[in-house]
């Protein structure tokens, strides 16, 4: 766990969050944003900044998230399709440092989004 990692804390249960799934090294939980009616952001339960930083440290862990994402999209009834995005570093958009998927659908997402 990260010091003051956001993330690490609603991993650990001592933030709350509405959790959708959880395994021994993943959970999911609702975003407190959410830019579409299914907006869940899916963590590994282990501290790693990015997505670089997740490959590079454990590739076996980002095939659990990713496995855990198409999960998440079938238990929300995503048959028509969802978006899954990893913002990376400030470019990237990324505000949490806690690498992170987002599962986004429910409804036709513009591509590129405005
Ligand atoms: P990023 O911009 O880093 O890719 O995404 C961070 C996401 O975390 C944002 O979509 C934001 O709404 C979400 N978020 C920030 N704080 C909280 C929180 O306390 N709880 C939950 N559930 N989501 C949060
Ligand atoms: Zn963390």
């Amino acid at each position: 766990m990260s010091a003051d990692c956001l993330f690490c804390k609603i991993a650990a249960r001592e933030i709350p969050a509405t959790l959708v799934h959880e395994t021994d090294r993943v959970v999911a939980f609702r975003d407190i944003s959410p830019q579409a009616p299914v907006h869940v952001v899916v963590i590994p339960k282990e501290h790693h900044a990015d997505l670089s930083a997740l490959t590079a440290a454990d590739p076996a862990l980002a095939g659990e998230l990713l496995a855990a994402v198409a999960h998440v999209a079938r238990a929300e009834d995503l048959e028509h399709g969802f978006r899954t995005v990893f913002n990376t570093g400030a470019d990237g958009g990324q505000t949490v440092f806690h690498v992170h998927a987002h599962l986004l659908g429910g409804r036709g997402l513009a591509w590129p989004p405005g």
